[in-house]
This record gives C-alpha cells, sequence and structure tokens, in this order.
C-alpha cells in the first residue's frame, strides 16, 4: 500500500465511510465448486440466500453499480459473485466508467470465459483468477473453468492468481511448490496470492480444513517460497499475520474497511466478504491479513497503525451519525447509509 492510499483511506474513515467495497454483482455462476462459501445457506444471515435474491443485468446493472458507487465513494471495488464474467458485456460499459473515476477495481473471476482485450488497457483494474491447486484437483473441482481453458482465455492479459491451502493440498509434500513452478513463469501472470482455507464456526469436520499442524507448517512453507519465487506478492509482515489472525470481526481491519454488498445491492454480507459466521481466529484470508500486517506496524514504539484506525473508525462513527441526525440533514437523509440503488 502507497502512503498516499493510507492516507486517502484514513480520511475515508475518518468520514465514517469504508474505503473498500466488494460487490456480488450477480448470483449466478457456470460453475459448483466444492466449499464455495458464497452458495452456502448462511452467507447472507441464514434468511435468505444468494440464489433468492433478485440481481440486475444489462443497463440497470451498470446503472444501479455506479449509483451505488458514487454513494458510497469508495476507493477500491471487488466485483466478486458469483462469476463476475457471467455480466460480461455489463463489465465492458462499467470497467471503463469505474477507471475514469480513479477508482481501483478487482474483479475476481474462474476465468471461464475470455477476458475482453480492452480490459488489458484499463489502469486501474486487476483481474484475479481464482485456481483452486494443481490441474487434476482444480478441474476436478472447476469444471469447465479447467485449466486448459484459464490458459487460453487470459492471453493477453496480466492477472493475478489466486490460490487457497486447504487440508487435502497439506497432505502432499511440495504441492505447492508445484503449483508455483507451473504458473509464475508464465507472462500472463503478474503474481499470486495464497490464502488458508477459513472454516465457518461450528462446521462439521471438512477434508478442506486444516489442522493446527498443517496450517504451522503452511505458514513455514510460505515463508521459504516467497523467497523461491518473486512473483508470490506476499511480504514476510503479511505471512507472520497467519499465525495470529484476529480474533473476532471487531478485531479485524478488513471487515472493519469493507463495505460488501450481495447481488441485490443492498443486503450486505457480513462480518466480511465470507458471509455467514466465520472462524476469525481461524482465518485464512489474504486480504485480511494484509491489512493486519499495516495495522500492526509501529508509527513508533508503543503506537501502531491499527490504534489510529480503532480510534479513527470510532470517530468515523460519530460522523457518519452527525451526517444522519444533524440539523442540516433533511429527513430523506436519515436513510443515507442504506439507501437503496434507484432502479
Ligand atoms: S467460481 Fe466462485 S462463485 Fe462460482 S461456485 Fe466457484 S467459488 Fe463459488
Ligand atoms: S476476514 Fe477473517 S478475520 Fe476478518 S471477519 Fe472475515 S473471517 Fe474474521
Amino acid at each position: 500500500m502507497k502512503h498516499a492510499e493510507i492516507f486517502q483511506a484514513w480520511g475515508r474513515i475518518l468520514t465514517g465511510r469504508a474505503p473498500s467495497m466488494s460487490i456480488e454483482i450477480t448470483k449466478e455462476c457456470p460453475l459448483r465448486c466444492p466449499g464455495c462459501y458464497a452458495y452456502e445457506d448462511a452467507h447472507l444471515g441464514g434468511g435468505v440466500t444468494l440464489r433468492q435474491l433478485s440481481d440486475y443485468k444489462g443497463d440497470q446493472l451498470v446503472k444501479s453499480v455506479l449509483d451505488v458507487v458514487d454513494h458510497h465513494k469508495p476507493l477500491h471495488v471487488s466485483l466478486v459473485g458469483g462469476d463476475p464474467l457471467v455480466r460480461c458485456r455489463e463489465l465492458e460499459v462499467l470497467l471503463p466508467q469505474l477507471n475514469e473515476r480513479g477508482i481501483f477495481v478487482q474483479v475476481v473471476t474462474s476465468a471461464f470465459r475470455q477476458i475482453p482485450a480492452a480490459w488489458a488497457s484499463l489502469s486501474r483494474l486487476n483481474v484475479v483468477v481464482s485456481i483452486d491447486g494443481l490441474e487434476a484437483e482444480h478441474n476436478e473441482r472447476r469444471k469447465p473453468a479447467t485449466y486448459e481453458r484459464i490458459l487460453k482465455n487470459i492471453v493477453g492479459h496480466r492477472v493475478v492468481v489466486h490460490t487457497t491451502i486447504t487440508g487435502q493440498t497439506m497432505r502432499r509434500d511440495g504441492y505447492w511448490e508445484e503449483f508455483l513452478q507451473f504458473w509464475t513463469p508464465r507472462e500472463e501472470i503478474k503474481k499470486v496470492w495464497i490464502s488458508l482455507f477459513t472454516p465457518q464456526r461450528g462446521a462439521a469436520l471438512a477434508p478442506e480444513h486444516l489442522s493446527i499442524e498443517e496450517r504451522d507448517r503452511a505458514i513455514r512453507d510460505l515463508y521459504r517460497l516467497r523467497e523461491k519465487f518473486p512473483k508470490l506478492d506476499m511480504a514476510k509482515a503479511l505471512i507472520k499475520e497467519f499465525a495470529r489472525p484476529p480474533q473476532s470481526p471487531d478485531e479485524c481491519v478488513f471487515a472493519k474497511t469493507t463495505l460488501t454488498l450481495s447481488a441485490d445491492l443492498r443486503t450486505k454480507v457480513e462480518p466480511c466478504q465470507l458471509g455467514g459466521d466465520p472462524d476469525c481466529a481461524r482465518c485464512g484470508c489474504v486480504a485480511s491479513m494484509g491489512l493486519a500486517a499495516v495495522g500492526n506496524h509501529a508509527l513508533v514504539p508503543g503506537l501502531t497503525a491499527g490504534m489510529i484506525f480503532h480510534a479513527s473508525a470510532k470517530i468515523g462513527k460519530m460522523v457518519a451519525k452527525l451526517r444522519t441526525v444533524g440539523p442540516a440533514a433533511a429527513p430523506s437523509c436519515a436513510q443515507e447509509p442504506d439507501a437503496p440503488p434507484v432502479v
């Protein structure tokens, strides 16, 4: 994170706004990945599921997303799903407009279809391709977005590969080294980010879950692999955070700085984009660890960036309240924080 970006984000926090948004722009996905959190019954809190929400298409989707973004004014937006590439035609209109607004955008996709050539020239766009381990396992879990298809669909682009270490993959020696040997030499790969699997609290034991020993070994492997593969874009300070994840959403800088909306563009996904009731103490989300590393950075002895963040967030909460109840606020503004998009 650059200093200028940190100051901009801090400004948003002080005014009670989230500097980041994550938007599930569609409820549709052609894949059926085992362990996908988006389609879990509890993802949206247990009342309604992602598949039951009404979502947007065509011009209405473009306009509604822009309305939401203009309302919340984030610095960074992640477009997720479902798979955002299901709405490829809409993204071709939306992404240049977000780029023009100076917003950094991340499209997280399985790359099941070709990434449009024009996206390569958008300066503030990151395409993140989710890959589920080595080819045999990945193809089994994520068909039709097989290795062969991904390799074809990312030609002409520089994408970020994101993958998740699961229990199964830690039961085979050298698994992640082989993964990085396959992906990092390719010119289409800009960098690689690796998360650890995050279970829901109270979930029945599944093969994806990492034991304490497997998690410790995965952390040690990441320290070693980052030296060997420079495209593994994970600082030592970030990896260190996997060993001491936030104990609750309240301690999680990522959850507190990111507003996540589901496919109707009004339902909030809480406490973070995983939804449901994630086990923070076993969190393996690379984004959360990255921000935790920023938060634990000591500015001067005894004062971390996180302490300033938490104090600023409290001030921001008060400022947001004043915005909604203050004398200048017209009655309709009282609903501002949850204002639905104009449809
Ligand atoms: S591609 Fe993503 S949204 Fe679709 S099923 Fe797989 S994990 Fe879920
Ligand atoms: S990102 Fe991780 S630590 Fe933060 S709220 Fe979600 S599960 Fe908890």
